[in-house]
C-alpha cells in the first residue's frame, strides 16, 4: 500500500456493513481525490454523532438528551407502548402513524450471542412499566425466528404486569424485517394486532 494512513482509512470503512474492501477503498480514494471538503465535513459528523448521541433514559432510542422528543411530548398516547428492536423500526412504525410510545431493543435475544433480557435492557423496563403502567404493550419485533422469541418472552413478562399485550401481525410475511416494508403494509399491521401467541 503507497500511504499507511491511506490503508487505516480503508480500514475503518471496511467496519460499515455491506461494505467489503473494494467498495471501502473506492470510498477512500474518492474523498481523497474528489472531495477533500466532504471528507472533512464525514469527520466531523461522525465525531459529533458518536459524542453527542446517546440513549434515552426510558425508551433507549437514540438522542441527544436524557430523553427523547417522543417521550417528552404530551401529545403522545401514553397509554400504548410499541416494543420494537432497532431504531430503524421505530422510523417505520412511526411513518405508519403511530402515536404511542416506544421502546427500542436494540436487539433481540440470543443466547448464542450472549444477549439476554439484561443486555435489551428489558430488566429496567419492566421497573419503569411497574411505575408508569400502560394499557396495551404492541409487540412489533421481526417475525423471524428470533424476534418471535424475544416477542413470546417479553409477553410472559408483560403478562405478569397484568397489561394488555399485542403483537403486529396481518401483512408482515413471515421472516421479514420491518426495515424493509413500506409504511402502509407495517400501518396494517398495528391496526390488525392480535394476542401473542
Ligand atoms: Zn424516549
Amino acid at each position: 500500500m503507497i500511504s499507511p494512513i491511506l490503508e487505516e482509512l480503508i480500514k475503518a470503512f471496511c467496519r460499515l456493513p455491506g461494505v467489503g474492501p473494494r467498495s471501502a477503498q473506492r470510498m477512500a480514494l474518492y474523498l481523497l481525490s474528489r472531495d477533500r471538503a466532504g471528507g472533512r465535513l464525514l469527520g466531523e459528523q461522525l465525531q459529533r454523532a458518536m459524542m453527542l448521541i446517546k440513549h434515552c433514559r426510558i425508551c433507549r432510542t437514540f438522542c441527544e438528551h436524557e430523553q427523547c422528543q417522543i417521550c417528552t411530548n404530551p401529545n403522545r398516547d401514553q397509554s400504548l407502548v410499541c416494543i420494537v428492536e432497532m431504531p430503524a423500526d421505530q422510523l417505520i412504525i412511526e411513518r405508519a402513524g403511530f402515536k404511542g410510545l416506544y421502546f427500542v431493543l436494540h436487539g433481540r435475544i440470543s443466547p448464542l450471542d450472549g444477549i439476554g433480557p439484561e443486555e435489551l435492557g428489558l430488566t429496567q423496563f419492566m421497573r419503569h412499566l411497574q411505575q408508569h403502567p400502560v394499557a396495551e404493550i404492541i409487540l412489533a419485533t421481526n417475525s423471524t425466528v428470533e424476534g418471535e422469541a424475544t416477542a413470546h418472552y417479553i409477553a410472559q413478562l408483560v403478562r405478569s404486569l397484568d397489561i394488555k399485550c399485542t403483537k403486529i401481525a396481518h401483512g408482515v410475511p413471515m421472516g421479514s424485517e420491518l426495515d424493509y416494508l413500506d409504511p402502509t403494509t407495517v400501518g396494517l399491521a398495528l391496526a390488525e394486532r392480535r394476542a401473542p401467541n
